[in-house]
């Protein structure tokens, strides 16, 4: 683990998966810090970005601006479902995503799969607006290794999303192809996975290997990407797989209307801002389509 701590502030120093460049945010307080049985977690309360969940020196979310990420990893997937009854999600140990996924009025059942229980209940005590969504009625918690957990499930689940940290830790699993091939077999037919999937910024031969797999596995694939500023490069992107060759992931299946997105109080996600998250810069385009 690398991250710096001095002259109050906070900086996320990681050479090997950001080299040479680091994000800084200035400390008010360090509200908590232990080393739980998989890693180091602290939860910082900085001067301008809010409440800040820190694992093994990377941030994981900010109260600021968490939600930009949490609805896109949601309902990117879910629109793009017809009917997303039965919703996996692997990590998500803040209850950012599980927060999200409860809003959807056709999911009915949501289990999700967190390696670390230090993490839900710091975040419940914490983060009191993300860990709200362990409250929902339709939720599941089961405490264990995601990929361990796939391996039981076959043939159970409409969308699957994996909100994991970075592939580092426990969490390198979740990145390898044959974690795609757990994931198809874990779905129903025409079923829809997404994942975290990094950002091309950093490493575009990363965010390519993610595609490839997903690509074995399934016939419809896509990258998306959205802003977040407290992540490494004020980026994020999702590797988005469906099991129908038929899907236009781009163009969300239910479009909600203004009324219906204020009364879920989403913040950032749009029928709009969902296919324009699919458009890709040229370079990158070509990069994937060389695949
Ligand atoms: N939104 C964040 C991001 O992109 O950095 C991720 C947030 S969430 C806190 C990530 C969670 O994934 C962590 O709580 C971590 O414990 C969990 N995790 C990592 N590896 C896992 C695995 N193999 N199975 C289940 N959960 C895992």
């Amino acid at each position: 683990m690398m991250e710096a701590i001095a002259n109050g502030w906070f900086s996320e120093l990681q050479n090997d998966l950001w080299p040479g460049q680091a994000f800084s945010l200035k400390i008010n307080k360090i509200i908590h810090e232990e080393k739980s049985k998989y890693q180091d977690i602290k939860v910082i309360e900085t001067s301008t970005y809010g409440t800040c969940l820190v694992l093994d020196g990377i941030i994981q979310c900010t109260t600021r601006d968490e939600f930009s990420y949490q609805e896109m990893i949601s309902f990117l997937p879910l629109t793009s479902h017809p009917n997303p009854r039965k919703v996996l999600i692997v990590g998500g140990g803040d209850g950012g995503v599980a927060r999200e996924v409860a809003k959807h009025p056709l999911v009915e059942e949501i289990h999700q799969v967190e390696i670390d229980e230090r993490v839900v209940e710091l975040s419940k005590k914490y983060l009191p607006n993300m860990a709200c969504g362990f409250q929902s009625p339709k939720l599941k918690l089961t405490i264990g290794d995601g990929f361990a957990f796939m391996k039981t499930h076959e043939n159970e689940f409409d969308v699957i999303i994996t909100d994991s940290s970075d592939p580092v830790g426990p969490a390198v699993s979740l990145f390898q192809e044959n974690y795609y091939q757990l994931m198809k077999k874990s779905l129903r037919p025409g079923g829809i996975v997404c994942s975290q999937g990094g950002t091309y910024w950093l490493d575009c031969e990363h965010v390519k290997n993610t595609v490839n797999s997903c690509k074995k596995h399934f016939p419809t694939v896509a990258y998306a990407h959205t802003t977040v500023p407290s992540y490494p490069c004020g980026h994020i992107g999702f590797v988005i797989g469906c099991a129908d060759s038929n899907r236009d992931l781009k163009t969300p299946i239910k479009k909600f209307s203004k009324t219906e997105l204020d009364d879920m109080k989403l913040k950032y996600y749009s029928s709009d801002i969902h296919s324009a998250a699919f458009a890709l810069p040229r370079w990158v385009e070509k990069s994937f389509l060389s695949i």
